[in-house]
């Protein structure tokens, strides 16, 4: 982590989630004081028809609310889809775009997935770009090769810090309990911002690289702790406050 970049612990609700379980969210409001507050952001990630209400209960708590994905278009004839600027509306920040669940199950290319961030950023929001290998592509040895094809095609060319944040999941970490070394997560990060400083310049030193991928309260330190790693972007452990508190206390 560069001391100038503040971390970011962002979580991915998925498919999960009711209106009752905003209460996570209160609590998680109540738990983050002072302390977490001057050292780290936090963002979560509920269902699109959670966001708007997501979005008033975190009104003063200084938790940030974002959507899972969004269209490209900001509006239209496409049944079912929610644009980027209705998730604006709905009062989120951010959106997460590219997720390894959306590139496998709906078949999303880098090419959509730039231009969805495109389309965040067009709405007003930070786009927060996921890329990472399959489990066969690791055994490969082509890890660095995919995630760097991946964040070449995948983060729109005017990225800034403040529109972009590239999150690092390996697709055979997510929801299995495995995370790579803390070599390996240094690897990958490094490459990632190599590429982000050769295409965006220097500014993007400041784009922030999350590490996501069964990240828990008992790894998240050692995770964190990784050099270019500047916060988390977890799922599971992100439904219950005290888990996702415990992870933003590793800072
Ligand atoms: P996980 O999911 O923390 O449950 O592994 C991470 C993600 O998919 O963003």
């Amino acid at each position: 982590m560069v001391m100038s970049v503040r971390p970011l612990v962002a979580g991915n609700w998925k498919m999960n989630g009711s209106r009752s379980a905003l209460k996570e969210l209160s609590a998680m409001a109540e738990g983050y004081d002072a302390g977490l507050k001057a050292k780290v952001d936090l963002m979560i990630c509920p269902p699109a028809p959670l966001v708007f209400l997501a979005a008033a209960a975190a009104i003063g708590t200084r938790i940030a609310i974002g959507g899972q994905d969004c269209h490209t278009e900001a509006s239209g004839a496409f049944t079912g889809e929610v644009s980027a600027e209705m998730l604006a509306d709905s009062g989120a920040g951010a959106v997460i775009v590219g997720h390894s669940e959306r590139r496998q199950y709906f078949k999303e290319s880098d090419a959509l997935v730039a231009a969805k961030a495109a389309a965040a950023i067009r709405a007003g929001l930070a786009a927060i770009v996921c890329v990472g290998e399959t489990r066969e592509e690791r055994e490969a040895g082509k890890a660095l090769s995919v995630v760097g094809r991946q964040v070449a095609r995948s983060v729109p060319e005017d990225a800034t810090p403040e529109t972009i944040i590239v999150a690092y999941e390996p697709v055979w970490a997510i929801g299995t309990g495995l995370t790579p070394t803390a070599a390996d997560v240094a690897e990958v990060h490094a490459l990632i911002r190599k590429k982000l400083v050769s295409r965006h310049g220097k500014q993007a030193a400041g784009i922030r690289i999350l590490y996501g991928g069964s990240v828990k309260p008992a790894n998240a330190k050692e995770l964190m702790a990784v050099e270019n790693v500047d916060g988390a972007l977890v799922g599971g452990a992100s439904l219950k406050a005290a888990d996702f508190l415990a992870i933003a206390a590793a800072y």
